[in-house]
């Protein structure tokens, strides 16, 4: 009897794949054995070999929800069939690098249980199966058994051990697998105790009631409450000391979330995915508190993701806020106990459980932009799925990258994949950093990986950098410094698959700010290079940000810089004096920001995009006092920009290219110019936001026009966290095209300073051949 082995690659174990093949294999009559071993799966199958063909070719068409297929390698096979098809035990001692799946979403064949009074899991919170719950969110260690995960306390009914034994079920192998009789307990408590009645239905009946409900989620706990009662969410936001920053928030159906949010098949096929999601959508209709995201058009909605989530939004006529649970900018809490101390004084319930989260992982966030679901946040759902790295990267490995300070993530490179964490947020808070140690241990762990090459950020503050000179020194391992926007460019590169001796690009990196070259400031950039160089061609004007990082919160000190830079400002108060913007300033000590910007006293030049944005805005009247978070002046901006965008146009003469030594610099005033000139003449500000936008897009689209006649290029990137943009990221991609370039922007890892470990990742690795 003619034999194949067959080699599958990718994400293939713990989620159903030997089950598949078992399936398959009863189906073709094909006799065999399939099992996991350090490389992935390997198949034996028996047959005549046109069958054997045809089962090979089955493969890919019918994998499991939560599998991706990299590879399929076949091989004749020598040897005597055996009678039956058997799925055995794994081979070798090691797991494969891809045997933690991405938390999953409940699947549909797990609602329909939950929803079966005669099924053993009706209403069950959770319930789940081979296809979908909890993976990473639950993991302390591989091999992936449910001895090294949160599970580990719950020993299976005898009816569970048979569902798990069995390759027939779909819970077979389902490491996360229990029951009402076995599995973890739901309960509802108060600041005393437990209170009575069905956890769930007194939950949503308390939401109902405009009360505050802290809920213990798939990979942290959240705060809920009704997004229709103003007063509660106003509530919410001061018990929180969250006083703009938008809310999240979860509609039980589709049908509920298109009665406030625009939701195209695209957005709709993401928030239904077993990543789901939060989705940033444009806001339609009315019924919604006000409160939810001041001063922007979107919504941020996703779709219930575990049964919990299923069975409370059953009980609601409306959408609930589902804010991460904890005070300010601390992570969200994991455990029980923490949520019971830190949430008390804004939660009036905790719906609580007790299976541990050993991981903790926010809630992602996409939004559709250019066409494409572009990640803004990657964590659950995503983290730690593999990027496979593009061709001259194959032996790729022992690298690990640290990140940034603010958004951090980090990335591991292991056997020609980066696997890029979930994000870990910002390291200037202790128990993020506390975090992020303890995550970059359980990466190592789960990887195998004992880094030989460390990559930071070179910025000399940042404590991703200050932790990586240590582990270095500890290892020990090779230190590698990257270039901040070098690395925005490199992680688009890699995610589109560029491959390493390709040829160099183009790119437009605009962020907030990160180290360039003898300590200045870059955040305006334009480049040309790849993975291994990148020089600056041309960037925004250096101008002072006077107090440092305190002109991040107060964008009106980036104003007064840009207008000083430019004027002289006794001829401002002369033609533009009447401006709010210009009597605002003149309130401020402007000699006391003259003398520090003279003497260079805590204001550093920076050619920041993001602070561009900021000072403009603030000329518009937008968040000119104090920026409750980085970008929300940019934001507003954008938002105010959107419904006049269309009808508008760039203003002409508005900025100026200069040769200045190796690099180009771009100046403004004409800008400037034109938008005072605008503000007197009291035209709509929805216009002028808009004409800032095409300005900067005609802009940028010429200069990297003008650079590719000396530095030829096909391809632009476009990246760093102003490119989240939705206004500024189409409007300038459609005009590189229209110039016949290929344009390049992140998608699977985020534009921000979330996506840049996976950049310095690859510059490290490319550096080290
Ligand atoms: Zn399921
Ligand atoms: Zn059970």
């Amino acid at each position: 009897m003619p034999g194949l082995a067959i080699r599958a690659r990718g994400v293939v174990q713990g989620v159903g794949f030997r089950p598949t093949i078992w399936h398959l294999a009863k189906t073709y009559q094909l006799t065999g054995s399939v099992w996991n071993d350090q490389e992935g799966v390997m198949i034996h199958a028996y047959g005549p070999a046109s069958v054997l063909a045809e089962f090979a070719e089955a493969i890919p068409k019918h994998l499991p929800p939560l599998a991706r297929l990299d590879a399929l390698e076949s091989a004749e096979l020598l040897g005597s069939a055996p009678d039956e098809f058997l799925i055995v035990a794994s081979a070798g001692g090691r797991a494969a690098d891809t045997v933690i799946a991405a938390d999953a979403a409940t699947c549909p064949a797990c609602l329909a249980d939950i929803a079966d009074p005669g099924n053993r899991r009706y209403r069950y919170p959770f319930t789940n199966c081979t296809h979908c719950g909890p993976r990473l969110s639950i993991v302390r260690r591989v091999p992936y058994d449910r001895r090294h995960t949160s599970m580990a306390g719950f020993a299976m009914c005898p009816e569970c051990l048979s569902e798990y034994q069995d390759p027939a079920d779909r819970r077979f192998h389902a490491q996360a697998n229990c029951c009402p009789v076995c599995g973890p307990k739901l309960w509802l408590e108060d600041g005393k105790g437990l209170l009575p009645g069905d956890p769930i239905d007194q939950a949503a009946a308390a939401i109902r009631a405009g009360r505050i409900v802290a809920i213990k989620g798939l990979g942290g706990f959240h705060l809920a409450c009704d997004a229709a009662n103003a007063e509660t969410v106003r509530r919410l936001r001061q018990r929180k000391r969250r006083y703009a920053k938008p809310f999240a928030l979860m509609a039980g159906s589709e049908t509920m979330l298109r009665r406030y949010a625009e939701c195209s098949s695209l957005e709709s096929a993401a928030l239904q995915s077993p990543a789901a999601p939060i989705m940033l959508l444009t806001a339609a209709g009315a019924g919604l508190a006000p409160e939810l995201a001041p001063g922007d058009d979107k919504l941020g909605f996703l779709l219930p993701y575990t049964p919990l989530h299923h069975l409370l939004m059953a009980a609601l006529n409306t959408p609930i806020v589902l804010t991460s649970g904890n005070v300010s900018d601390e992570p969200q809490c994991i455990d029980n106990a923490a949520a019971r101390a830190e949430l008390a004084d804004i939660a009036d319930l905790w719906l609580m459980h007790d299976r541990d989260i050993v991981n903790r992982l926010d809630d992602s966030v996409a939004r559709l932009v250019d066409g494409e679901i572009r990640l803004l946040r990657r964590a659950r759902g995503y983290s730690p799925q593999a990027l496979i790295l593009p061709v001259g990267f194959e032996q790729a490995d022992g690298v690990l990258a640290m990140g940034a300070e603010l958004k951090n993530s980090f990335c591991l490179i292991r056997r020609g994949q980066a696997i890029v964490s979930q994000h870990i947020g910002d390291l200037e808070n202790a128990a993020a950093q506390r975090d992020y140690r303890q995550t970059i241990d359980l990466y190592r762990q789960l990887h195998g990986c004992t880094p030989t090459r460390i990559a930071i950020d070179r910025h000399p503050g940042y404590l991703s950098s200050a932790h990586g000179r240590e582990l270095a020194a500890a290892l020990p391992a090779e230190l590698k410094e990257v270039q901040h926007h070098h690395a925005h460019l490199a992680a688009c590169l890699a995610e589109h698959a560029a491959p390493l001796a390709g040829p160099p690009v183009l790119a437009a990196i605009f962020d907030g700010l990160g180290l360039g070259d003898e300590g200045s400031l870059w955040g305006g950039e334009f480049f040309w290079g790849g993975y291994r160089t990148c020089r600056r061609l041309a960037h925004f004007e250096a101008i002072a940000l006077p107090g440092g990082t305190q002109a991040i919160r107060e964008p009106w000190r980036n104003a007064y810089a840009q207008l000083a830079h430019y004027f002289a400002w006794p001829d401002l108060i002369a033609e533009y004096g009447g401006l709010a913007i210009v009597q605002l300033l003149n309130r401020k000590p402007l000699a006391t920001l003259d003398a520090m910007i003279a003497k260079g006293l805590n204001s550093p030049p920076a050619s920041s995009c993001g602070r561009w944005f900021d000072a403009f805005a603030a000329a518009l009247g937008l968040h000119a006092e104090f920026a409750d978070y980085e970008g929300q002046a940019a934001i507003a901006l954008e938002t105010l920009a959107g419904p006049a965008f269309f009808g508008e146009r760039a203003y002409p003469d508005a900025w100026t290219l200069a040769q200045t030594g190796e690099s180009r610099v771009l100046s403004w005033r004409g800008l400037w110019l034109a938008v005072l000139t605008d503000l007197r003449d009291g035209t709509d500000l929805a216009r002028v936001a808009a004409r800032i936008h095409h300005t900067l897009i005609d802009a940028a689209s010429a200069i990297l026009s003008t650079l590719a006649t000396t530095h030829p290029a096909d391809t632009v990137v476009l990246s760093g966290g102003v490119f989240q943009n939705r206004l500024l990221l189409e409007g300038l991609s459609a005009k590189l095209r229209t110039a016949g370039f290929q344009v390049l922007a992140p998608r699977a890892y985020p534009a921000n300073d979330g996506g840049l470990a996976l950049g310095q990742a690859v510059i490290a690795a490319a550096a080290a051949r």
